[in-house]
């Protein structure tokens, strides 16, 4: 068989998750919890499975999930999407960004990916034929920057999609509106689409607020908003996410979805949207990992690692050439099999596998795993 991506193995995440075990390491690597859900969500998803919600629900997604969706984003960011028309359930995030892109990529269309970028948009663009156009971060003593000269510079007659990602997986960097503003400039007068990928939504630290696509009218009305209550509510293994379009767009998107997967499981959709109604999880989850983020990052201090600034997502990225000159991949692999603790190689976000001497450690963890983990790390 001729390999469809041919260039695509197995993702470091796998890889680096094996690898952790394997060795006996406290896996900082892949990026999910390692402590429970709300018991009060588990419940609402077994009642809904006792109260018989168990066969195929809407195509597009529970009704009440829809509308818990859409008023949350309202409250949050201004923007009444119809539920109805507007918001579709996914699979997790990963689905709907895939389904994003082949909805409105043909064969030879480009698409500007910002880099580092998270691993599943590039294959997906491949597969729609699409051509990714790597549009790499500055990154300076402040960390990273989006540089809008050369994005402006990268958009072309062929150019259909643009893909952002705030707060940013691997970097924790995160948008602001004039970040947004400058954005939509560019793209104003042009029938170039937005992909948002906003999972980290609820992730952002030291008093600063998420700037959400949704909340900026110019760019919402171009954009799929994805989000995944994977992160938001510490489930990443359920695998339910969403996109919030307009309704021309989300037309495409339904064509394609329910092709993909359909429908997404049904007990959950219900179970998601009794506990939507209490917005305090979600309002209080930038402070719960901000103390995670600090304690970490407290004790990095200590070590030759070089802290770059983490100002969103569960992400602490550290440039590690006082220590070794090793390759990000290599390096790696040593924290994980000597110091017996994984982290992932920035290198693997970029299409060039460019090396800049950064990993970036996971700190969505219990406080004994992250001091532990520390404890390890205090000899680098
Ligand atoms: N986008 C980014 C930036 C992510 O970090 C992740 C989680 N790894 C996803 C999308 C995928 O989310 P989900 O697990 O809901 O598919
Ligand atoms: N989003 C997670 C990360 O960046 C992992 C997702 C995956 O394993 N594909 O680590």
């Amino acid at each position: 068989l001729q390999s469809r991506l041919p260039l695509v193995g197995t993702t470091v995440f796998s890889t680096m998750s094996a690898l952790a075990v394997e060795h006996g390491a406290v896996n900082l690597g892949q990026g999910f919890p390692d402590f429970g859900c709300d018991p009060r969500l588990v419940d609402a998803v077994s009642e809904a499975m006792r109260a018989g919600h168990n066969q195929y629900p809407m195509m597009t997604g529970v009704p009440a999930l829809r509308e818990a969706i859409a008023a949350k984003i309202a409250a949050l960011y201004g923007r009444r999407y119809d539920a109805a028309a507007e918001i579709t359930v996914t699979a997790g995030a990963t689905q709907a960004l895939t389904t994003a892109i082949l909805c409105c990529m043909h064969p030879g269309d480009e698409a500007i990916v910002v880099e580092p970028a998270y691993d599943s948009y590039a294959p997906a663009i491949a597969l729609a034929g699409g051509v990714v156009v790597p549009l790499e971060m500055d990154l300076g003593e402040d960390g990273y920057s989006l540089p809008w000269q050369r994005l402006a510079a990268a958009v072309t007659p062929r150019t259909r999609l643009i893909v952002i990602n705030s707060p940013h997986n691997p970097t924790g960097s995160v948008l602001r509106r004039a970040d947004l503003d400058q954005l939509a400039a560019i793209v104003a007068g042009t029938d170039i689409l937005i992909l948002s990928d906003e999972v980290y939504e609820h992730m952002v630290y030291d008093g600063q607020q998420h700037v959400s696509v949704a909340s900026h009218p110019g760019l919402a009305a171009r954009a799929f908003v994805v989000s995944s209550f994977g992160k938001t509510f510490h489930v990443t293994g359920w695998k339910v996410g969403y996109v919030a379009a307009p309704a021309a767009l989300t037309a495409e998107f339904r064509k394609v979805h329910q092709y993909n997967v359909f429908t997404v499981n049904t007990p959950m959709q219900h179970g998601l949207a009794a506990y939507l109604h209490d917005p305090a999880p979600y309002l209080g989850l930038s402070d719960f990992y901000q103390r995670k983020r600090d304690l970490f990052r407290a004790g990095l201090a200590h070590t030759r690692l070089r802290l770059l600034p983490a100002d969103g997502t569960y992400f602490q990225c550290v440039d590690y050439r006082a220590v070794s000159d090793l390759p990000e991949a290599a390096f790696a692999r040593w924290l994980t099999t000597a110091l017996k603790v994984a982290a992932i190689p920035v290198s693997a976000f970029y299409t060039s596998k460019k090396e800049t001497g950064i990993v970036r450690f996971c700190f969505a963890k219990e406080e004994a795993t992250l001091r532990l983990a520390l404890a390890r790390l205090a000899s680098v």
